[in-house]
């Protein structure tokens, strides 16, 4: 028989928002463990400079990420290292199964697990991930000094990671699908600015192709007349948003049609003490203050339901 540990909180995830609600329960005195499958912060690490979070003008993805890490434990937050298989919630208690078999209850999770890249389907993009295909240029981009690249998107990501890339490549060209970016404001003139970028306006790529030492070029066609051309490219990397990281959320959880968690102002999803925060959840802006701010209010909802569950016990 598997050991069994009761918890009050299970926090699944370790990013801006997992670490804020971990902070947040040992403030509230919860007994708290907070599993994390990968290193501290998640995708925060995959984040070259941030510069909106508040009082910090600038520091690094990881920097920060460490930070959360370091204040969390300042607070005596226990964070194991261990992939979550399955979320089983009961009427009493929630059931966290973990990779090791181990089974650890709790009277309330909250579901921190962010989402991940999406892909965009074509030919090659698979094939050659690793060979010139790739969803992060802060771990990539070292790579690419001095040759060129192909961004795909026009969002947030795609323009702050092109710009990280011009840092380091000959030449970087952005494919966008449409004729305007999404990005905000200040991210489009630093695009303007930089020479090295090169924006191809109305743009998807088709294909990408490889040789022998890994991509050598994309085929690229004009949304507007559907024309087609080759461009001479070594690396691909495709910013066109993320997909909710959802196969541990329980099945008769609301979701929209594209796979976010519905929760409330509490981040309360309708299974009582389950709470769902971050790029996991359906919301309007997705950053960092943002899940951090979910991780905050999802904890003290959480500490609340668990008074009011262990005094109706
Ligand atoms: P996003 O805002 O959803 O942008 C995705 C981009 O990819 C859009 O320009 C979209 O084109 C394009 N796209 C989507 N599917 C495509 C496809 N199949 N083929 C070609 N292009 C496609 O995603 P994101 O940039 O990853 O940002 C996600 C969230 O994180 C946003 O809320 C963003 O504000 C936030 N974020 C913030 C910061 C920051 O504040 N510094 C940094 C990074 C991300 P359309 O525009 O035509 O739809």
């Amino acid at each position: 028989m598997p050991t069994t540990t009761l918890y009050d909180l299970i926090i699944i995830g370790g990013g801006p928002g997992g670490y804020t609600a971990g902070i947040y329960a040992q403030r509230a005195a919860l007994k708290t463990v907070l599993l994390e499958k990968g290193i501290p912060g998640g995708q925060l690490n995959n984040t070259d400079e941030v510069e909106n979070w508040p009082g910090t003008e600038k520091i690094s993805g990881a920097a920060l990420a460490l930070k959360f890490s370091q204040h969390a434990a300042a607070y005596a937050l226990e964070v194991r290292n261990h992939e979550v298989v399955a979320v089983e919630p009961g009427l009493t208690q929630h059931t966290v199964i973990l990779d090791n078999s181990k089974i650890l209850t709790a009277h309330a999770v909250i579901l921190a697990t962010g989402g991940s890249p999406k892909k965009l389907g074509i030919p090659g993009e698979d094939q050659y991930y690793g060979r010139g295909v790739s969803y992060c240029a802060v771990c990539d981009g070292f790579f690419f000094r001095d040759k060129t690249v192909v961004v795909v998107g026009g969002g947030d990501s795609a323009l702050e990671e092109s710009l990280y890339l011009a840092k380091l490549a000959r030449q970087v060209y952005i494919a966008h699908r449409r004729d305007a970016f999404r990005a905000g404001m200040i991210l489009q003139k630093r695009v303007r600015q930089e020479k090295r970028i090169t924006v191809l306006w109305n743009t998807v790529l088709s294909e990408i192709q490889a040789d022998t030492q890994g991509v050598n070029g994309v085929i690229t066609k004009n949304t507007l007349n559907g024309t087609t051309s080759t461009l001479a490219t070594d690396g691909v990397f495709v910013f066109i948003g993320f997909a909710p990281n959802n196969s541990l959320v329980p099945a008769s959880t609301r979701m929209n049609a594209d796979g976010y968690v519905l929760a409330d102002d509490k981040c309360a999803t309708n299974i009582p003490g389950i709470f769902a925060i971050g790029d996991l959840k359906e919301k309007y802006a997705k950053q960092i203050i943002t899940a951090a701010a979910d991780g905050c209010t999802a904890a003290l909802a959480a500490a609340h339901y668990v008074e009011e569950k262990k005094t109706s016990l």
